[in-house]
């Protein structure tokens, strides 16, 4: 048997793409770091200037019962946040992600989702703040606990109605065509132990270009979603094996439920620092006519330090991210069994990822392992199982 070189082999993945593909990925990537920045300021001056407008305190005060009060401050505040950010969504969302060539969408298109996205967020928001303000009035001392596990079910219901709810009204879903493509998946599927007859093909490729594949839903709604870019960017069998098993696997693992849990612990200790920084933070805001958190006519308060803490907590969700990833990718090696396949339809998302980031940087901003590293994984596993796999 000729010998097998992981590191070469992992070199040679990385050379398939040319220098100038490289230095595009690696300027989007950073860009991409430097928005993360820039967006929570532009979410902090969109606070405040709602905040100093004063128009949540005169809602609030129009609207008499605590319930009501807080579902027209929660839309008002989220419509109008939307519409002064708007400008910059366009740049950050679409503009850029057109300079890019990651997206092809025309822009009444992309504007038509966006308020679409922004309408199901007011309501999911307003149904959150309903009981998370509820708990701030009958539990002032404790609320911040008990919302964590607010957090943790309002998070798991998101994800068993997305699939049915919120999903098709972006794309649609359709199944896998019979086909070879089709009869491997099912196979797979047996194999991994997921039901198979939830394998679906959506029109991702009308938001994005990006080649990509998910799994979402959970329970009964659970099923596996891969983008038309898949096959429009030529995916071969050895690729589609490859990139399912690695959704599956997300599926197997219950990585749901594990982010989840993590989750809504961050979410305790944020609602408990909120509740610590409040009177701080609406002080700085110069905010007037705001009693305390439980009022909801300082919600642009709550935002900003929402705001900031997810900012910081970017490193810690990344790190969930990456270690499910990577727990993922293993799922695929050793159900579907296709090293070249995995590593070449990772090749495929450099373009959005740049491949080889320092240890640091891959810490703090990539919530997916570089693909030079999950690549070099898969040829260390083709190494280790050469000869059991044939070839
Ligand atoms: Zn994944």
């Amino acid at each position: 048997m000729a010998s097998f070189d992981p590191e070469i082999a992992t070199a040679t993945y990385m050379a398939s793409l040319t220098a100038a593909q490289h230095a595009k990925a690696s300027a989007y990537t950073h860009g991409g770091e430097w928005l993360l920045l820039w967006g929570w300021l532009v979410g902090v001056a969109v606070a405040w200037l709602i905040a100093r407008t004063g128009v949540l305190v005169r809602v609030r005060d129009r609207v008499r019962r605590p319930n009501l009060a807080v579902i027209a401050c929660v839309t008002t505040f989220v419509l109008l946040a939307w519409a002064i950010g708007l400008p910059w969504s366009i740049y950050a969302d679409w503009w850029r992600e057109r300079g890019y060539g990651l997206t092809t969408q025309p822009f009444m298109g992309w504007l038509g989702e966006n308020a679409l996205s922004c309408v199901i967020g007011a309501i999911l928001e307003a149904l959150l703040a309903l009981a998370i303000y509820a708990l701030m009035r009958r539990t002032p001392r404790w609320w911040w606990a008990w919302s964590g596990g607010v957090a943790v079910v309002g998070i798991v219901i998101a994800i068993v109605i997305s699939p049915v709810m919120i999903e098709p009204l972006f794309n649609t879903y359709t199944p896998a065509p019979a086909g070879p493509t089709r009869d491997a998946i099912v196979a797979l599927a047996h194999r991994a132990g997921v039901p198979s007859d939830k394998i679906l093909i959506y029109n991702g490729s009308k938001q994005s270009q990006r080649y990509t594949a998910n799994v979402s839903g959970l329970f009964g709604t659970a099923r596996v979603a891969m983008s038309d870019t898949m096959f429009q960017q030529g995916a071969d069998l050895s690729e589609v094996r490859a990139v399912v098993g690695h959704e599956m696997g997300h599926y197997r693992r219950g990585h749901v439920f594990f982010s989840a849990l993590v989750l809504g612990l961050l979410a305790i200790v944020m609602f408990f620092i909120a509740d610590r920084a409040f009177p701080m933070v609406r002080h700085w805001m110069g905010v007037e006519g705001v009693k305390a958190i439980a009022d909801p006519a300082g919600l642009p308060v709550l935002m900003v330090i929402a705001g900031t803490l997810g900012l910081l907590a970017t490193p810690i969700v990344n790190t969930l991210s990456r270690f499910e990833e990577s727990d993922a990718d293993r799922f695929s090696l050793e159900y579907a069994q296709e090293p070249d396949g995995l590593a070449k339809a990772l090749v495929k998302t450099i373009e959005y990822r740049a491949s080889s980031p320092a240890p640091v940087e891959e810490m703090i901003f990539y919530d997916h392992p570089s693909v030079e590293r999950r690549v070099h994984r898969a040829m260390v596993w083709k190494a280790e199982h050469r000869g059991h796999v044939g070839g």
